[in-house]
């Protein structure tokens, strides 16, 4: 166990400070002292050190109430910058982020089927072209990885398509570019973006964000905290079986939800649709049944496509299902769903609350949100980026 130090509780004393300066807009230094339940010296030398180090800064009288005006305190958004970086499934983004999860300079280098060590340059490349453009002190790098992330040892453990196995990243990252490094999965990174920098409903709710594209993968955080699962594989609701004896999924097994729910599923169902069915809507948009996308599927569906639109509500179905099964565990939830499906808007979003409901105690999900994503295609770098806030300032 840790000894209680002076040193340690300093240190605890001024990030519960900054902690409570960030999650308000303004606040003076009575208020924090009332907030923390530290005397107002103690705030008051607390607050001249983050000063200092350009992390708080001064910003006005508050407006009169009667006795004297305190000065109000605010966090300098730009005063540290993080770097978050999307080695997700397509091309690979990175960008240099402030402490309010604003973009400032953003990179991406397509990925060209590159695999293996030639991937891995590319990431450095990178990252090489996103600390040279911070301005301000860089806090670190956070990396949303497209696979499973053993989060203690700071390995990633198997990306298919970039074909990397077991690759000591924390290390490597930190001897390139010595600086502080965290990772998690693509999937766990996204809620921890909606989390802290999304701005939708209730911020005490327990969060989950499943991401449906290609494969399907959530993230959850739990009191405010992200659900790593250590040293991994929280989340993975993409391989849970739920079709007895069905198709056979990437990762060996048969029927999971990944085979009949996510992006590739779909486009499956439909291309067999339009082939069994020559007159079907889903064969006006495309040459032919191969070359079928999500974009086409969805514009049959707009159009009264009665296969297309029977699709999407069986994905939706088994989308709910997974849905209710986390209600069931964590009780009255946000649930945002995020990725490539999310262009089946309002029609999808509607089944999944239907069979939500239809699944789990009515008065849980009565309190129960479920709705997409607001973050948009940053989400990962984003998230990614935001691992750095708690162990390196001590914020969220
Ligand atoms: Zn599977």
């Amino acid at each position: 166990m840790r000894k209680a130090t002076p040193e340690r509780a300093r240190i605890h004393n001024s990030r519960l400070v900054l902690k409570t300066i960030y999650e308000r807009s303004q606040i003076s230094r009575v208020a924090i002292s009332r907030a923390t339940q530290l005397t107002r010296p103690t705030v008051s030398e607390i607050v001249a050190g983050l000063m200092e180090q350009g992390l708080v800064e001064e910003i006005g009288y508050a407006p009169s109430s009667g006795g004297k005006r305190p000065m109000l305190l605010r966090v300098v958004d730009d005063s540290r910058y993080l770097i978050g970086v999307d080695l997700g499934r397509g091309d690979f983004r990175g960008a240099v982020i402030n402490l309010r999860g604003e973009i400032k300079h953003r990179v991406e280098l397509p990925l060209h089927k590159r695999r293996g060590d030639a991937a891995l340059a590319l990431a450095y490349d990178l990252i090489d072209a996103l600390v040279e453009s911070a301005g301000a002190p860089l806090l670190g790098m956070g990396i949303g990885a497209p696979g499973p992330v053993d989060v203690v040892r700071g390995v990633m453990h198997h990306a298919v398509n970039l074909d990397w196995r077991d690759i000591p990243m924390r290390e490597r990252l930190q001897e390139r570019y010595n600086l502080p490094v965290y990772m998690a999965n693509d999937c766990q990174v996204a809620a921890l973006a909606e989390h802290t920098f999304g701005h939708n409903g209730d911020e005490e709710k327990n969060l989950v964000v499943i991401n449906v594209g290609y494969g399907i993968g959530s993230g959850i955080v739990l009191d405010g905290q992200l659900l790593y699962g250590k040293p991994l594989g929280a989340g993975e609701i993409g391989h849970v079986v739920v079709v007895q004896d069905g198709e056979q999924c990437s990762c060996g097994n048969f029927g999971c939800l990944e085979t009949v729910a996510s992006s590739r599923a779909i486009i499956r169902r439909a291309q067999a649709a339009a082939r069994d069915n020559p007159h079907s809507r889903l064969n006006q948009y495309a040459a032919s049944p191969d070359e079928i996308t999500l974009a086409v599927i969805c514009q049959a569906m707009q159009d009264g496509d009665e296969s297309a639109r029977q699709i999407v509500f069986e994905a939706g179905r088994y989308l709910g299902i997974a849905a209710a099964n986390l209600v069931g565990v964590l009780g009255s939830c946000r649930i945002l769903f995020a990725g490539s499906v999310t262009c089946f808007g309002q029609f999808l979003l509607d089944v999944i609350r239907e069979e939500v409901g239809k699944r789990s105690l009515p008065l849980v999900a009565r309190d129960t949100e479920i709705s997409y994503a607001g973050l948009g295609p940053n989400i990962v770098l984003l998230g990614a980026s935001a691992l750095l806030l708690p162990s390196e300032l001590g914020l969220l």
